[in-house]
């Protein structure tokens, strides 16, 4: 027994002793393949050599030096390189320790962009029910997920929610995508003529859904439209990448195939791949400039930000990507997963949806394709699924339950981008058995 406090009181997790390239390996000598990447973050698989080369040689440079001092080359390298492979209208990288680090940023960075300009009016954040940014008090009141939320709602500053673009759940009988999105969409500018325009600081928004919804890609044009009316009104656009971003969708930025660039974005899991805690703020130009020319100083700031040793790690595994074309291989493997996917719960009665793009993919468990009803929320499918997946020696990533909008168990994958052929077969032959395991103990 360990003092050590996990999230649960009652399940004591198994301890990992190793782990190298898929594979965890527990204090009791049994492997698990690790097909989610923890939370979607271990995009390089574990033990890569040249990012602890690259740990290994940050130690014996500068450990960690305060940025109220100095900054470091390993700082100013990575901020350099997330700005060149940016999209457009990115000027600068602000770097912080992890997802809800970057959101809380964002959203400050966003509240003093109006203030500077003389825009105090504008204090409304919208964004999207069956999102998640982060557990932090800004970060988990933009969230939309009541489950994480609910404990904690006196403290938390007030938001907005309208609708996800969630076209299993959300879209009508009859109606094409494209009217789908638009109607998605024409919830964003309705809020917003609702508040008040110049009320309004921003809307915040994962581009593709991960923790609450397991991978739920937007469809048609409805970013577009996202963008332009942000635009029309003066609203701040913040893509939330924490999870999507940094290449798991196939390309480097989610937003890239939704041909749009937001006014902010955050970035962190797959930034260190879990080499280091790390996460950062990508902002454009003219909310620098606005800074710059007007108080030119971020009210804001951590102990940790900018540390050199995270900087390292996330640099050593951003030029591995990049070096080893790596999101070729989360494009063609993300392909392999779908096929392999659609072989083995296209036809599964309790399968009513596999969605996602690249190595972001998850099936949706239903009680009834037809009706799309879920299972009761008090089975926990979610958790038993990930019991006996863990049996099976697989990691996968679950969440579910019926929770304000969040409707039906979900297992998500996220493998490394590393992954291959061999190991994606056995993945989901491995998740086949403990999906039919969990469905035969609530039978
Ligand atoms: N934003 C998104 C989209 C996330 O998925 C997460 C974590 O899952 C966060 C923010 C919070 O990140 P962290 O857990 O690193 O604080």
């Amino acid at each position: 027994m360990t003092h050590l406090l996990h999230r649960s009181t009652r399940i004591q997790p198994r301890r990992a002793v190793a782990a190298q390239g898929l594979t965890i390996t527990d204090s009791e000598g049994r492997d698990y393949i690790d097909a989610c990447g923890g939370a979607a973050v271990s995009c390089l698989g574990h033990g890569h050599p040249e990012v602890i080369a690259a740990l290994h040689r940050q130690a014996d440079t500068v450990a960690y030096a305060h940025t109220g001092f100095f900054t470091t080359e390993a700082a100013e390298a990575l901020g350099d390189r997330l700005v060149a492979d940016a999209p457009d209208g990115i000027g600068h990288a602000y770097l912080v320790s992890g997802g809800s680090e970057a959101v809380e940023a964002a959203l400050k960075l966003a509240r003093q962009y109006a203030t500077e300009r003389g825009e105090d009016g504008r204090r409304h954040v919208i964004a999207r029910r069956q999102s998640y940014h982060g557990n932090t008090l800004g970060a988990l009141a933009a969230g939309g997920n009541e489950w994480r939320r609910a404990q904690f709602r006196p403290l938390l500053m007030e938001t907005h929610h309208i609708a996800p673009c969630f076209a299993y759940r959300e879209q009508e009988e009859g109606e094409s995508e494209a009217e789908y999105a638009a109607r998605a969409a024409g919830e964003l500018e309705a809020k917003i003529r609702e508040l008040g325009p110049e009320s309004v600081l921003a809307f915040v928004a994962e581009p593709v859904v991960g923790a609450t919804a397991g991978a739920v890609p937007p469809v048609g044009d409805y970013f577009k439209r996202i963008r332009e009316i942000c635009d029309r009104h003066g609203v701040l656009l913040i893509l939330d990448e924490v999870m999507c971003g940094m290449g798991r969708t196939g390309t480097l930025h989610a937003c890239e195939q939704e041909g749009i660039a937001p006014d902010l974005m955050t970035v962190a899991k797959g930034l260190g791949g879990g080499y280091q805690p790390i996460g950062a703020v990508l902002l454009s130009q003219k909310i620098f400039d606005a800074i710059s020319g007007g108080s030119g100083f971020f009210q804001h700031g951590h102990t940790y930000m900018g540390h050199p040793m995270a900087a390292a790690a996330a640099l050593a595994v951003q030029e591995v990507i990049a070096r080893d074309d790596l999101l070729a291989n989360v494009r063609e493997m993300g392909g392999h997963l779908r096929d392999r996917l659609t072989e083995g719960f296209g036809a599964h009665p309790h399968v009513g949806d596999i969605r996602g793009r690249g190595l972001f993919q998850a099936i949706e468990l239903v009680a009834d394709r037809e009706t799309k009803a879920p299972f009761d929320p008090g089975l926990k499918l979610h958790a038993r699924i990930k019991a006996a997946a863990m049996e099976e020696g697989l990691m996968v990533y679950p969440m579910g339950g019926t929770i304000d909008g969040v409707r039906g168990d979900h297992v998500l994958l996220a493998p490394p981008f590393i992954v291959e052929r061999a190991d994606i077969d056995r993945i989901v032959a491995r998740l086949g058995r403990a999906v039919d395991h969990a469905l035969g103990e609530i039978a």
